[in-house]
């Protein structure tokens, strides 16, 4: 690292550099036009690339404004590896498991969230389970017992995992963001961005059959779109290897019961995919 840089550029740059390493990102190359510095990292065996690294604009990385480009002082450092999407290159990680997630994410820092959490939510249930659910956040109740999904909304979701003939530890449920957003806030973008690598590789070691999406914030990151909720619940999408398929948070059918009935035709698509007889309705 370039000695003259200032210790707070350093200490980003060296934050963002393990960040990286928790996600199995490793390969970080200088502009080879007019290098005069090593590599801060290489990978010799990496054929010539075409298309530069892009880091999720929205994540908290020291360089966030520039996504293409690594300032630095003297030297500037283009990440010129062609691989596949930060997200992508961080969900195939051979030989993964949840406990290597579990551990990698540590009493993690890398957001603000983590300011005002009691515990990380980390998830909970059938690691082999053809079935996942995926929450938008930890809430209270959550936080308190560091398990998803056990409050008012949670109590809910067991009646919906039940009503499709299920139990609960048939299935595993998570969230995208793992710590409680303050106020129970909706999480923002970026801490979305930082904390949906771990969600993309906890779905890639259990590699479900069905992945349902419980509201706007897990199907909006999962499906990379800004689009409402509305336009595509109940519809099946490829997601990795699994169907994906979103329907509303049962927070939202708590305000909202009367809901109930398009969320059952929702879970029922669900059980006619996975061949499940499940009890007569929602209620
Ligand atoms: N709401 C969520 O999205 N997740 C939880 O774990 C609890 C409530």
């Amino acid at each position: 690292m370039d000695r003259s840089l200032p210790e707070s550029t350093k200490e980003k740059l060296e934050a963002w550099l393990r960040y990286c390493d928790d996600l199995h990102i490793a390969e970080f190359f200088l502009d080879r036009s007019g290098m005069t510095k090593r590599p801060i990292r290489s990978a010799q065996t990496q054929p010539a690339l075409q298309t530069p690294v892009r880091p999720a604009a929205s994540m908290t990385a020291p360089f966030a404004k520039a996504p293409h480009t690594l300032r630095l002082a003297a030297a500037p450092i283009l990440p010129v590896v062609q691989m596949p999407g930060l997200f992508e290159a961080a969900d195939r990680i051979e030989g993964d498991t949840l406990e290597r997630i579990r551990e990698d994410l540590g009493e993690c820092t890398r957001c603000r969230l983590h300011k005002q959490r009691n515990q990380i939510v980390f998830g909970t249930g059938n690691p082999r389970a053809e079935l996942v659910f995926v929450g938008e956040g930890p809430g209270r109740d959550e936080d308190l017992q560091g398990l998803p999904f056990v409050g008012r909304a949670g109590q809910l979701l067991t009646q919906m995992i039940e009503a499709m003939g299920l139990a609960r530890g048939d299935v595993y449920i998570c969230n995208v963001v793992k710590c409680r957003p303050p106020e129970n806030r909706t999480p923002e973008k970026d801490e979305v961005a930082t904390c949906s690598p771990f969600l993309l590789r906890q779905l890639a070691v259990i590699a479900p059959k069905a992945v349902v999406c419980l509201g706007s914030v897990a199907a909006q990151s999962l499906l990379a779109t800004n689009q409402g909720i509305s336009h595509f619940r109940g519809q099946w999408f490829d997601f990795r290897g699994s169907k994906l398929l979103a329907t509303y948070h049962p927070a939202y059918l708590l305000r909202n019961p009367s809901a109930k009935s398009e969320v059952w035709k929702d879970l029922q698509r669900v059980m006619a995919f996975l061949g499940l007889k499940g009890k007569k309705s929602l209620r």
